[in-house]
């Protein structure tokens, strides 16, 4: 159906006439009065067409009742915006028993007592269907609002992933950069800064793509049975720095009990590390943080305290919403995007778990409880973390249309030292691998010409390709395109900028397919 058909559909004036009489003489009035009426034959017509569109409807007291109920089924569940005026013609006297039944099932109810006169009847439609337009133009509004959500959203997404290509060969070239600043104190203090900057900035667009992913539904968190001390030590150990360089105190009280969670333990750390971090940020220097843990049989509650600035009662459910910041002048909502705690919600939800904040006001402190679900599983031993222990030995071909990405790719693995050769798209990577013959493969997606699945695809259907290890190296980490990375015959699949030990597990370490 065109737009125009429905909008001719939803601009009808149904009627059910009392008596075939009735319908034709009112409908005669209103065609006067420049109103076109469409006659229905019973409720439940009434109620079908009601659902196809509908600007206003006029029955008759008498057509009340039992099979009003269907109409009174249709009407409740309009859309929000929608508040479908209904008038009823009653008889003399309007409080009859169905009258009464109207109002009270039929929503948006004028009651009109016959006889009417026509100039009453005609000005009491026309506000029915001037009210009715009105809602129309805030349906247009909120299909426009909702439209212009979905393009932030997109926006947001392609933000984080240009954002990310940039700062990938940033940070190598620093962490190259490194050993030859130690010793000229002012390059390395100089090196630490754009390293800890450079840093801040890849969290902050993690984070922004992170949110942007969670708002179009594209994120899956993993099951598995994880210990909630193991994830309250690690968030603890992430937010260690903050909380230690505003010299606070963290009190850590957790039962000894193992309290098992199924959850996504990256994640977990995630939610406790910014509650911690925030805790940090607005407290004073020098104050106390505590993270608690109580718990029943099926629920863990997780408190993270803090005796810091807290927050004002009309904005405690508002801190939760996206990039909300509660004084954006101050001094410690900088360096944030107001995004940290609609993460927070997010991710518990994903775990069937709730957030809550309360503080007893301005300058009282804050508290932050989380809410998990318990599980009763065993655990199994996590593995011993990888010692990295260099590349010496391996032949890596490095593929990427950035030539900034790939040169310091290839310097970062050949100081560490690897055998490396570069490509600059698929046709030259597809030479390469056959020249070179390497023992591993860092490859690109979005390259111009051939992408790097089509070129994964191709190299597993060489020869020598069909065992090699292929890491897609890459801006996007969304379940799909990781899908795509393991069906074009990746092995693993790593989201830009690479992590150099991660990157030693995969090619020396022989970890199996992995996601990262
Ligand atoms: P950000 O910290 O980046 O501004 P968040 O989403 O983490 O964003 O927090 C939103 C807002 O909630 C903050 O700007 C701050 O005003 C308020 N807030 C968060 N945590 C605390 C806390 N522990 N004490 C007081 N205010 C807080």
């Amino acid at each position: 159906m065109t737009a125009d058909d429905q909008a001719r559909l939803d601009r009808r004036l149904l009627m059910l006439p009392a008596t075939p009489k009735d319908g034709a003489m009112t409908r005669d009035v209103l065609w006067r009065a420049g109103i076109e009426t469409e006659i229905c034959e019973s409720v439940r017509m009434v109620a079908a067409e009601v659902q196809r569109g509908a600007a206003a409807v006029i029955l008759p007291e008498e057509a009340i009742g039992s099979a009003s109920r269907v109409l009174a089924l249709v009407i409740a569940q309009q859309a929000p915006w929608s508040d479908l005026p209904v008038l009823v013609l009653t008889r003399q006297g309007a409080d009859s028993a169905d009258a009464s039944l109207a109002v009270s099932a039929l929503g948006n109810v004028t009651l009109l007592e016959r006889p009417l006169r026509v100039s009453t009847f005609v000005s009491t439609v026309r506000t029915a269907l001037r009210a009715r337009e009105r809602q129309y133009q805030i349906r247009r509004q909120l299909e426009e609002l909702r439209d212009a959500d979905q393009r932030k959203d997109e926006f947001l997404a392609t933000l984080g992933h240009e954002l990310r290509n940039p700062l990938s060969p940033l940070l190598t070239s620093l962490e190259l950069l490194k050993p030859s600043a130690t010793a000229e104190p002012t390059l390395s203090r100089l090196v630490g800064v754009m390293q800890r900057q450079a840093t801040h900035l890849v969290r902050l667009v993690d984070d922004l793509l992170e949110v942007s992913r969670i708002t179009r539904g594209l994120i899956e968190v993993q099951r598995d049975p994880v210990e909630l001390a193991e994830i309250l030590a690690a968030a603890a150990e992430t937010s260690r720095p903050v909380i230690e360089a505003s010299e606070h105190r963290l009190i850590v009280d957790v039962p000894d009990e193992p309290l098992i969670v199924l959850g996504d333990s990256v994640r977990l750390t995630q939610v406790f590390a910014n509650l911690l971090n925030n805790a940090a940020k607005y407290t004073d220097p020098g104050g106390t943080i505590e993270l608690l843990v109580r718990h029943t049989r099926h629920t863990a509650f997780v408190s993270v305290r803090d005796n810091g600035i807290g927050i004002e009662r009309e904005h405690l459910s508002s801190v939760f919403d996206m990039f909300t910041q509660v004084s954006r002048s101050d001094r410690r909502t900088q360096g944030g995007l107001g995004i940290g705690l609609t993460l927070v919600r997010s991710l518990v939800a994903l775990h069937g778990g709730s957030v809550t904040a309360s503080s007893e006001g301005r300058g009282r402190g804050s508290t932050f409880e989380v809410r998990l679900p318990l599980a009763v599983v065993e655990t199994h031993p996590s593995p011993a973390p990888s010692v990295h222990k260099g590349f010496a030995g391996c032949r890596v071909l490095v593929v990427d249309d950035n030539q900034d990405a790939t040169e310091t790719m290839q310097t970062l693995l050949e100081s560490l030292g690897a055998t490396v050769a570069a490509a600059g798209n698929g046709r030259e990577a597809l030479a390469q691998f056959e020249a070179f013959e390497p023992n591993a493969v860092l490859l690109d997606i979005g390259m111009p010409g051939m992408d790097g699945y089509e070129v994964a695809r191709r190299i597993r259907k060489l020869p020598a390709g069909a065992a090699t290890p292929l890491i897609a190296v890459t801006g996007w980490g969304q379940q799909e395109d990781i899908r795509r990375c393991f069906d074009a015959g990746f092995d693993h699949h790593l989201v830009k900028p690479v992590d150099v030990d991660r990157l030693w597990e995969l090619i020396v370490g022989g970890a199996g397919q992995t996601i990262n």
